[in-house]
């Protein structure tokens, strides 16, 4: 494929006739919960076979206008990441390791058969698109600019091959806690009618996809009274594999900590990488292994199990509570966050808001 490789893309500037109204913008802010809340300006890159990247906008963000042929609409040829601006202690904006989502977005491009974004393309958008609304950044404890980048196949032919146009985007949410409640836990159903990935799948990108089959599931776990849905792995609906959006970990009493190996239909995460990494460094043993569903009963019993918890960039660190099943429920630990998932969360929350030494090189200043 075409590739506009390594030459730097210059966004053009178009200007905002009617941005948000700064009394609307700061009541907006004060309290924005999770993903409805949408900023003034957007990123659009366009890519079709014989120009590469081109069409470099930072732009009002406004509803885009899609010939209904388009192939996203009809083959869901769509991949996305997910990452947050934070505001660090002394009031510059930051990124946490988004050349990280720039590497995994190009590897669910390649499943998706889309076309490579350089990856200094990737971040420069978003750093242009952060700073250009940073006056919406939440005023709420905790708050953060969460991004969202995409890419749409949006060539109008309904064959079913990979399509030759694309278009990429970045539209940014102002975000308080992910969670309605602020949860302190959140209790999981594990599903064992329905899937998530299997082997040679799409598991391993971050596909739209992959979301609209989790719907289902994810319904009926809320009507069971249940907060998420915990998946397992196809073939013998015995191994965990992870949260419709987030990782999964185990916590021992011996201190060592457990989470599913990167098997390919597992979703690698950046939060999940960065508390193995933070775990290691204090000490701890961390292992990436299989775990049944019937070992994390037996071991929740037992109290070998202590903790468990999921991550993932929106939530953070959440501790899991309650396990329910067709075979019955079980409580981990206390059935609230124990020290372990907190110490980490804390670490790490801390590094991202550039509280604590930043020793990996993790955070991205923009200014
Ligand atoms: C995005 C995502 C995660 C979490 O990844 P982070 O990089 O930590 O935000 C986990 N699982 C799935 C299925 C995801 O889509």
């Amino acid at each position: 494929m075409a590739d506009s490789a390594d030459r730097p893309i210059d966004f053009t500037r178009l200007p905002h006739s009617s941005p948000v109204p700064a009394n609307e913008r700061e009541r907006a802010i004060a309290d924005p919960g999770f993903g409805k809340v949408f900023t003034d300006h957007m990123i659009t890159i366009e890519w079709d076979e014989g120009r590469g990247w081109h069409d470099a906008t930072l732009g009002p963000r406004e509803p885009l206008s899609l010939d209904p042929a388009c192939a996203v609409l009809h083959y869901a040829q769509e991949i996305f990441e997910g990452l947050k601006a934070y505001k660090l202690a002394d009031g510059a904006m930051a990124l946490f390791r988004p050349e990280q989502n720039a590497r995994r977005f190009n590897h669910s491009a390649a499943r998706l058969a889309m076309p490579n974004l350089p990856e200094e393309t990737f971040v420069d958008s978003i750093r242009q698109l952060v700073l250009a609304d940073r006056d919406w950044f939440p005023t709420v404890e905790g708050g953060s600019l969460y991004i969202r980048p995409f890419m749409i196949a949006t060539e109008a032919f309904l064959g079913v091959r990979p399509a030759r146009q694309y278009k990429f985007l970045v539209i940014l949410s102002a975000a308080g806690s992910y969670f309605k409640s602020g949860a302190p836990a959140v209790s999981i159903w594990v599903s064992q009618d329905y899937t998530r990935a299997a082997p040679g799948g799409t598991g391993a990108a971050k596909c739209g996809g992959n979301y609209a089959a989790s719907l289902v599931p994810h319904a009926n776990a809320v009507a069971r009274g249940m907060d998420q849905v915990c998946f397992l792995d196809a073939a013998e609906h015995r191994w965990v594999e992870e949260l419709g959006g987030m990782n999964l970990f185990f916590v021992f009493d011996d201190g060592t900590l457990l989470t599913p190996p990167l098997s390919g239909t597992i979703l690698a995460g950046i939060t999940r990488d960065s508390l193995i990494t933070l775990a290691r460094q204090e000490g701890l043993t961390v292992v990436e292994e299989r775990y049944a569903i019937d070992e994390w009963r037996a071991d929740a019993a037992s109290g070998r199990l202590t903790e468990t918890f999921a991550c993932g960039t929106a939530a953070v660190v959440t501790a899991v509570g309650k396990v329910a099943s067709h075979e019955g429920e079980f409580i981990v630990g206390s059935g609230g966050p124990g020290q372990t998932t907190q110490r980490l969360r804390d670490k790490l929350v801390s590094i991202q808001r550039g509280i604590a030494e930043d020793k990996h090189g993790w955070v991205m200043r923009l200014d």
